[in-house]
């Protein structure tokens, strides 16, 4: 990777804010900028781009909104953020290393600012960070995913040397066969700061081999390709932002020890029915004018399991549903994880009013005016006007006002927490 693009990102530009923004104008404009970028908001061409962007907002704001980690990038830059010995190479997209440093891999460089433990090779071979988008379905009643997974593994023939039998590889000239190279950067106005890269020549092993010499199987790549079935398994339960690890089958490099992770960070696909807040359901209770009055007895939806959910109302003879109302069904939300216990549903009571010239005859009116509760007393004043009409769009209101924008409040302003504008 070419470890001066990290450096070069500025975090506050990203958000388009003030080195002294307040925290609440940090979250601000990060929900600002995840509602603008965000991947499933774009058309499908813009797609990549708007996602580097969100992943960048996301980190500018992960780093910014705490405090300990914002004063380590006020004072050392994105390199405090950074692996000690130059970082995991050969990914390309910077943003993905350090999103992957964000995750809690390679942060051993936090406390001691790195760079102390001298040329080396990475003892693992990086994290493989992937998204898993999983309906509420999936969520709710687990799931086992198999699919199968294309890894680089250390090539059997050379065990990783590069070399055909009986070679041995040369120390690479360009590095002395130290696998990296410092090199002098800047991390701020007049810092100067030394860190080691990977060298290029040889890709970082430290060693090269003559072209005659490579090994047959790999071609001198010194890993091979590899095919191999895995298991995801998603518990019930588990929710957006969980990670799933399947330990040790990221790609293997030549001179790393370990191998690293694939992680599956799960993503939560919006439902059309439900939406969820921790371990609660949401569902809108459609139900008509006449059972809001009268009562009701039906199955009013299918759950995520399938289960016809049926209810009955009245409870207390004479109860009368109204717009809005909550009812809590308890213990129908979402499971708990390695639980049997589950969280509560919440219905939201919408009543589908009759349409327009649903009746028409003067004789209904009359018998439903008799049925229904009277208007209250006449109001009395002195004067009486009669006022004209129209229908209205709710925005309209507080339009006129001088210091700009509506009365109503926005809703990504009302939002509490990063993950409500991500929704
Ligand atoms: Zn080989
Ligand atoms: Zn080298």
């Amino acid at each position: 990777m070419n470890g001066s693009a990290a450096d070069e990102i500025d975090l506050y530009e990203i958000l388009k804010i003030d080195k002294s923004a307040s925290k609440s104008e940090i979250k601000k404009a990060y929900h600002k900028a995840a509602l603008a970028h965000h991947p499933d908001k774009v058309p499908a061409d813009q797609r990549d781009a708007a996602e580097t962007k969100f992943k960048a907002a996301s980190q500018a704001y992960e780093i910014l909104y705490d405090d300990q980690k914002r004063e380590m990038y006020d004072t050392h830059g994105m390199a405090a953020f950074e692996g000690g010995a130059g970082g995991p190479g050969g990914m390309g997209v910077n943003m993905e290393d350090i999103l992957g440093g964000l995750f809690g891999m390679n942060m051993g460089g936090m406390g001691g600012m790195g760079g102390g433990r001298g040329p080396q090779r990475p003892r693992r071979s990086p994290d493989e960070n992937q998204k898993y988008e999983v309906s509420l379905e999936d969520l709710y009643k687990g799931k086992t995913v198999r699919f199968s997974s294309t890894k680089n593994v250390i090539c059997s023939k050379c065990t990783g040397s590069g070399a055909k039998e009986g070679v041995e590889p040369r120390e690479c000239a360009t590095c002395k066969g130290q696998g990296v190279r410092q090199v002098v950067q800047q991390v701020g106005p007049g810092m100067l700061t030394q860190r080691l890269v990977e060298c290029s020549a040889c890709e970082a092993t430290g060693k090269v081999v003559n072209p005659k010499d490579k090994c047959k199987k790999c071609k001198g790549k010194r890993t091979t390709e590899e095919k191999k079935q895995l298991e995801l398994y998603i518990p019930r339960g588990a929710k957006e932002g969980d990670r799933i690890v399947l330990e040790g089958e990221a790609d293997q490099i030549p001179g790393a020890e370990q191998t690293g992770d694939i992680i599956f960070h799960l993503v939560e696909q919006p439902h059309d029915v439900f939406q969820r807040a921790g371990p609660d359901l949401q569902a809108t209770l459609e139900i008509t004018l006449a059972e809001a009055l009268t009562g009701l007895n039906r199955v009013v939806m299918t759950h995520l399991d399938g289960r016809g959910i049926s209810l009955t109302h009245p409870q207390v003879e004479g109860e009368i549903m109204r717009p809005g109302q909550v009812i809590k069904v308890p213990g129908e939300g979402m499971p708990y994880k390695k639980s049997d216990s589950k969280g509560d549903l919440y219905f939201v009571v919408d009543i589908q009013f009759p349409e327009d010239g649903f009746f028409s005859d003067p004789a209904t009116a009359d018998a439903l005016r008799k049925l229904l509760p009277k208007p209250a007393e006449p109001i009395k004043t002195a004067v009486i006007d009669e006022a004209t009409w129209e229908d209205a769009d709710p925005e309209e209101f507080g339009r006129g006002d001088p210091r700009g924008g509506g009365a109503w409040v926005d809703e990504d302003e009302a939002a509490e927490g990063p993950q409500c504008a991500t929704q």
